[in-house]
């Protein structure tokens, strides 16, 4: 989550032609609004996130975080819920924390009415006026920027989407005229300050907002990030997407693959095609069959109500793992520039053939050795059938893939933590780290007929002990698709 955020953050500093970090700090002023602030993914990752980011200067020094959800707290309140995650991972550099906090504060507001966001609209036009005051910058003034990330079930996203557009989305929109929009600070009961050291500077001139005939400068920014899963099947996705592209343009639309930040995966674009002697081998008469494993140790531990709504390849493999495949498979883009990354990827991603029951082994875990099995989570309900553990075999249809069997395996509950790609040969011879809408079909695409199946109770549900290396029948699919074990 650090380096996917990162990557928003660093994208948006080579946007604004900042050299260095000091160079960012002085020329933007950022607002970030975390939705559903009070959640388990805020406090235990985004906020966290944002601290690492903050620590190694990523963000601007003129920043203001502001949480937002419907449970009645103060910004005090907030920040002494963030500590002890944030301590965590301070390496007891306590000062930082605290600066940090001192970033940090809260504002309570309900998801469907428009109150909480005309306050929240009027807060964060008010903190940008303030922050614009005084600045060297020529007309119209400093850049200014706001990322909004939902933290929060998708069930509300489309009315959220909706009320942010209406009274958030417009950097100078409502609100932002005049003396009279209050500062964040003010709004929130305070704790925004000015940014690191900087809050003087807006405090003195506190109301000469900029004119709202004035369009943004350039390289200003309003963004929103979303957080999985993106729909249930692909007729879910598409809805959801209408709903909220209705909204907001794909452009401002930020939907995050936490894989696609992970480092293996962003150095796999340059081991395939910086690398020319790696890139020839990379075809059908040099590989036989690829395996892409995802295994975890445990199990779901009391957070299985969430997981059973979705099972392993919803959770893991029509999303993250997918991912992996296409950019292992895709064709070399035009350009590192994230749409050519993402149309090779979408071109691949629609060569890949949907799976059908005889193509999938699925699992669910026992218990075993003292250890729990999935039904004895009391957060399951009883009797479910819920995968979790598959094994895929995929197909890419296309020149350089044809004939080469792909196995996707994941699950939970297995014999060791691993994530892994191995290609067998030798026998035969920026928002690119974000998904786009038209990925996501197309990935939907692929699992929606297997899913179908599975959620129909078509296909045989496994059971394998807590502990091993998940079905048997796993194997046998590896074997069948010429997978030798060594
Ligand atoms: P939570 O259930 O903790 O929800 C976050 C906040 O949303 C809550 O504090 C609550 O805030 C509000 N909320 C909860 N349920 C509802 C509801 N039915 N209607 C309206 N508001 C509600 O979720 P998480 O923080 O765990 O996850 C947030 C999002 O991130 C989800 O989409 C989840 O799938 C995804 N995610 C979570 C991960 C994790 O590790 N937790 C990992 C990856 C993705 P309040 O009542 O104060 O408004």
């Amino acid at each position: 989550e650090r380096l996917v955020l990162q990557r928003v953050c660093s994208s948006a500093r080579d946007e604004w032609h900042a050299d260095t970090v000091d160079a960012l700090g002085a020329q933007l002023r950022l607002s970030i609004v975390v939705l559903g602030a009070s959640g388990d993914l805020a406090k235990k990752k985004t906020y966290p996130a944002l601290f690492h980011l903050f620590k190694k200067g990523f963000l601007p020094r003129r920043l203001q975080i502001v949480g937002y959800a419907r449970s009645k707290m103060s910004s005090p309140e907030l920040r002494d819920r963030l500590r002890p995650f944030l301590e965590k991972e301070s390496n007891g550099d306590g000062e930082a924390v605290e600066q940090f906090l001192n970033s940090c504060c809260y504002l309570a507001g309900d998801y469907d009415a428009p109150d909480g966001y005309e306050r929240l609209g009027a807060a964060l036009a008010g903190w940008e006026a303030q922050m614009c005051v005084g600045s060297s910058a020529p007309p119209p003034g400093p850049r200014l920027g706001r990322l909004f990330y939902l933290a929060l079930p998708p069930s509300v996203y489309p009315q959220v989407c909706q009320r942010l557009r209406e009274h958030c989305g417009t950097l100078y929109g409502k609100g932002s005229n005049g003396g009279a929009a209050a500062s964040a600070s003010a709004a929130a009961g305070g704790g925004a300050n000015g940014g690191g050291g900087n809050g003087g500077e807006g405090g003195s001139r506190r109301g000469a907002a900029a004119p709202s005939a004035l369009l943004p400068p350039e390289g200003s920014f309003v963004r929103l990030i979303l957080e999985k899963p993106f729909g249930h099947d692909l007729q879910s996705s598409e809805v959801l997407a209408t709903q909220i592209g209705s909204f907001w343009p794909e452009e401002q639309l930020y939907r995050i693959d936490h894989y696609l930040g992970k480092e293996l995966v962003q150095n796999m674009l340059m081991l395939r095609f910086a690398n020319p002697i790696f890139g020839a081998f990379f075809n059908r008469h040099y590989i036989s069959n690829i395996q892409i494993t995802f295994k975890e140790p445990f199990g779901t531990e009391g957070r299985g109500g969430y997981f059973d709504q979705y099972g392993i390849i919803r959770d893991v493999i029509q999303n993250h793992l997918i991912q992996v495949l296409a950019l292992l498979t895709m064709e070399a883009p035009v350009s590192l520039h994230p749409d050519d990354i993402r149309d090779e990827k979408v071109k691949v991603l629609r060569c890949v053939a949907p799976p059908g029951p005889a193509d999938a082994v699925v699992g669910q875990y026992s218990a075993d050795q003292g250890q729990p099995g999935y039904l004895d989570d009391p957060t399951v309900p009883a009797g479910s059938r819920t995968p979790t553990f598959a094994a895929v075999r995929l197909l890419v249809r296309n020149e350089r893939w044809d004939g080469v069997p792909i196995i996707i395996k994941a699950g939970k509950a297995l014999n060791e933590r691993l994530a892994a790609v191995r290609g067998k040969g030798a026998d035969r011879g920026d928002q690119q780290h974000f998904v786009r809408r038209d990925e996501l079909r197309a990935a939907w695409a692929i699992f929606t007929p297997l899913l179908a199946a599975v959620d129909a109770g078509a296909v045989p549900v496994h059971t394998y002990p807590y502990g091993s290396r998940g079905p048997s029948a796993a194997d046998t699919l590896a074997n069948d698709s010429g997978y030798v074990r060594t």
